[in-house]
């Protein structure tokens, strides 16, 4: 796995919660190894290049902190819309 630094980690989802009912959306990792035939994530509009290398954001920790201190309105946070949170490669 490679590692890199991550600018944001938390957003706000733009339609409400009306999309899978989250109101925060974020991911811990960039890429996916799956290759889900239906996955919307790997469509080029969204310019991730090499979208099969998994990248786990290194200052996730402390960038999420950060975020969440300065988060006002409480909400449900969805994690991996595009990538895998439970990613294989942490497996022990
Ligand atoms: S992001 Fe989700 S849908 Fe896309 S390849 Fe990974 S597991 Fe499959």
């Amino acid at each position: 796995m490679k590692f890199i630094k991550a600018k944001s980690l938390l957003s706000k989802v733009k339609y409400g919660n009306e999309w899978y009912g989250i109101d925060y959306n974020m991911n811990l990792y960039r890429g996916c190894s799956h290759r889900c035939i239906y996955c919307d994530s790997r469509s080029n509009c969204y310019h991730i290049d090499n979208f099969d290398i998994i990248c786990g954001k290194e200052n996730a920790l402390y960038i999420l902190e950060q975020e969440l201190s300065k988060k006002r309105e409480k909400g449900i946070v969805g994690i991996g819309s595009m990538s895998d949170t439970y990613n294989p490669l942490e497996r022990i």
